[in-house]
């Protein structure tokens, strides 16, 4: 029976002892406490594809609090954090090595989409509230039993399968997301709805779910979905699970979308590697490629909806880009590409870059633009024009301004050059000599 499977000996093959060694040591405190814990989640998924889980999720039955106070008084060199709000606790072994700790709970949903209410559960129905059978295995760590599989719903041959499958069929319609996780699982595993999933799929699209969720928890999964590394081939299935309406109007009208989106990817990664401390959300230069041909007012009507960060400049940057070769072709000096570049965020820039890939000179100018234009020093800040008696004020912005073009420009590359200029330019009175 599938139930009781012993999976130490995978365990050990995957994971190695160090990390079993933990777990034997929670295994064993939470039983002393009454209070059993079990492996659950992704993790026990990730196991079974041979993949390694970065993250341990542990669900106790019984106060997390109580579970890692002990922990930290009996495991050399663990410590813990307790969010109250969650009623979760993260354990910390002492290489810093993280551990989640929650509490088994049954979820009751009083609506569609509507956020559950919450009981202390145990670990069966705690199993029960998850999203896929795949999702909703555990393993126990009580001493007597540590490496026994718990499997009521048959994840295991789901998995196997490759099937993503529902624990019942209102679990779309009491939390959507779970739509969207399926979709993201479906693409990072390769697998598919089962069928009678592909049913429920199309009665919550009728019941127009979506429309229940908040704006907040639907761009949460959108987010994640547009960081998937593999998002070009989560397209297709965007396509065939009719979901293009949550992020366009209409599905894209050409197959080039997939390739459109690689190239983003290949540019970010690209900056990424340049500039590797500069902090990039992948999702901007994404959406912005998925609306590049969207009209403005369709987008308003999604923005308005998502707390999407910096909007007024991804509908701007949205605004520049169909006209950008024509733009630039214009821009005789080098000063005048980089002040329209200077216009554009970082992720409209990338985005630009995908776009416009087979335009070499426009893909030239961006990348001259963020690897040395953009970060050029300047030869004088503005404390020391005040020094070389210039005023404070807005005129001292517009010098700046201006050495700045001339730099760009290539007419003057240190201080002595740029005092020179400045009094050609009639800004600085000329040397007394
Ligand atoms: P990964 O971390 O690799 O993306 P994961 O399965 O660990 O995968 P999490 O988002 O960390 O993903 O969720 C942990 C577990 O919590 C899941 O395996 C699932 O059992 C459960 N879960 C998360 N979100 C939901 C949800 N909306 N509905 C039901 N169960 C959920």
């Amino acid at each position: 029976e599938a139930d009781s499977a012993n999976l130490l000996p995978l365990l050990e093959k995957q994971w190695g002892t160090a990390r079993l060694d933990h777990l034997r040591q929670i295994g064993r405190i939470a039983q002393q406490l009454g209070t059993p814990a079990y492996l659950v989640g992704g993790a026990v998924r990730d196991l079974f594809l041979k993949r390694y889980a970065p993250d341990l999720d542990v669900a106790v039955e019984g106060d997390t609090r109580m579970l890692a106070e002990a922990c930290k008084a009996q495991i050399h060199g663990a410590h813990y954090q307790f969010h109250a709000q969650f009623g979760t606790a993260i354990l910390e072994d002492s290489q810093g090595v993280a551990l989640d700790l929650a509490q088994c709970r049954l979820e009751h949903y009083p609506a569609p989409a509507a956020l559950p209410e919450v009981h202390p559960g145990n670990i069966h129905a705690d199993l029960a509230r998850r999203d896929f059978t795949v999702n909703a295995m555990a393993i126990r760590l009580d001493p007597q039993h540590f490496g026994i599989l718990l499997d009521p719903y048959d994840g295991q041959a789901d998995l196997q399968a490759g099937l993503l499958r529902t624990l019942h069929s209102r679990s779309f319609l009491d939390d959507p997301t779970r739509i969207l996780r399926g979709l993201r699982f479906a693409t990072r595993f390769q697998m598919d709805l089962a069928p009678e999933c592909h049913q429920q799929l199309k009665q919550a699209l009728q019941a127009d779910i979506f429309t229940q969720l908040s704006g907040a928890r639907l761009w949460r999964e959108l987010r994640y979905l547009l960081e998937l590394e593999a998002l070009p081939v989560a397209l297709s299935l965007l396509t065939a699970w009719k979901l293009w309406f949550l992020l366009r109007p209409t599905p894209p009208a050409s197959n080039t979308m997939p390739t459109l989106l690689q190239r983003g990817q290949e540019q970010i990664q690209w900056l990424s590697a340049q500039f590797p401390e500069e902090p990039l959300a992948i999702f901007i230069p994404m959406l912005t490629l998925i609306w590049q041909d969207v009209t403005l007012r369709d987008i308003q009507h999604y923005l308005d909806r998502w707390p999407v960060p910096d909007r007024s400049q991804l509908l701007a940057d949205l605004r520049v880009l169909p006209g950008l070769p024509d733009t630039l072709l214009k821009a005789k000096r080098p000063s005048q590409k980089a002040n329209i570049w200077q216009g554009v965020s970082v992720a409209g820039i990338l985005a630009a870059m995908a776009i416009y890939a087979d335009n070499p000179t426009l893909v030239d100018s961006a990348r001259l633009y963020l690897q040395v234009q953009r970060r050029l020093p300047s030869p004088f800040n503005g404390q020391e024009l005040q020094t070389l008696g210039l005023k404070a004020g807005p005129s001292l912005g517009k010098t700046l301004k201006l050495l700045r073009e001339a730099q760009l420009d290539g007419e003057i590359s240190n201080k002595e050059n740029a005092q020179q200029w400045l009094i050609k330019q009639g800004i600085l009175p000329p040397n007394p000599l």
